[in-house]
């Protein structure tokens, strides 16, 4: 079994200012985590730049070309919305995060790896494909998908998220398109607002999970256990791929989940499981968001742990 890392040192120079919790330590946090001698037989690769063509799979031409054209002069910052920022480095740390999910299935699908990790920022589970926002620029995960579905005839594909926040981009989506599964558990009510349970998709191709500020270790995995995972199963996906934030832990800032670093193993054993079953155990897993640099880089490790079944 081999795991592929992806990552970029372009992803570093996404500046998003003083004092924004999305900031470049995180990745250099994940990083050094994964430099430890318990990844020596962890596979390194730089990511490339997504296509405009990979790109406008899922964001509008316009739109691609909007973000892209944002290339303030170096110490300056451009505000997208409340709380997403661009920086001279912006531009191509996006498309390095978009690219690393594509060249991420191109490992996994061509049969190079069976698993693989992006390390990348800025996050994209919450750019729709007309709205960026919340952090994220391009949605990354779903340019991997369509990339999926595009190159190498994947037809079912799942992405499963287990960041605290609502993936509202993704959801926007995989609520069209019955090709597509989309399950998340996250903290609700909260940041984004979406997520009901109510929200279910095409034929219930959309499973959302919510969990209250405090909910825990328990309430997290009878979650997994008792619907994502059944329903993920029952959709039978050709392909997982894997929104891995990790802002639910109880060190995080921003949230208050209260999950432990060893739920996050749990809950990618249990992805491993039904992609043994389904996929052949290819899986791909993209950073989203963990605010805590210790507990990020904790979880983060357990996480790529479990990708390597060690
Ligand atoms: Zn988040």
């Amino acid at each position: 079994m081999t795991t592929l890392l992806l990552t970029h040192p372009a992803c570093l120079a996404h500046d998003t200012g003083e004092h924004h919790p999305e900031r470049p330590d995180r990745l250099r946090a994940v990083l050094a985590a994964l430099e430890d001698d318990a990844f020596a037989d962890l596979a390194w690769a730089e990511a490339p730049q997504a296509t405009i063509e990979q790109l406008t799979r899922v964001h509008p031409a316009e739109i691609v070309e909007a973000i892209l054209g944002v290339r303030p002069p170096p110490d300056e910052l451009v505000m997208i919305d409340a709380d997403t920022v661009m920086s001279a480095g912006s531009a191509e740390a996006a498309l390095r995060a978009a690219g690393a999910a594509v060249a991420a299935v191109d490992a996994v699908c061509g049969g190079q790896v069976d698993t693989a990790f992006a390390a990348v920022r800025p996050p994209g589970h919450h750019a729709a494909p007309t709205v960026p926002g919340g952090f994220c620029l391009f949605n990354n995960v779903v340019i991997g998908a369509r990339h999926a579905q595009a190159t190498y005839g994947i037809g079912r594909l799942a992405i499963v998220d287990f960041d605290v926040h609502h993936g509202n981009g993704t959801q926007a989506v995989a609520e069209i398109d019955p090709s597509l599964f989309f399950g998340s558990s996250h903290q609700y009510p909260f940041y984004p607002g979406t997520g009901s349970p109510r929200e279910r998709g095409i034929d219930g191709n959309v499973v959302n999970m919510p969990l209250a500020a405090g909910s825990g270790s328990a309430a997290f995995r009878t979650a997994w256990a008792d619907r994502i995972l059944p329903a993920l199963d029952a959709f039978a996906p050709e392909l997982i791929i894997v929104s891995a934030g990790f802002d639910g832990h109880r060190r995080d800032p921003l949230a208050q989940l209260r999950l432990e670093t060893e739920d996050y193993a749990w809950v990618s054993r249990e992805l491993l499981a039904v992609a043994d079953r389904h996929t052949g155990g290819r899986l791909v897993s993209s950073l989203e968001g963990g605010y805590d640099l210790e507990a990020l880089a904790d979880a983060a490790a357990a996480h790529v742990r479990a990708l390597m079944r060690t």
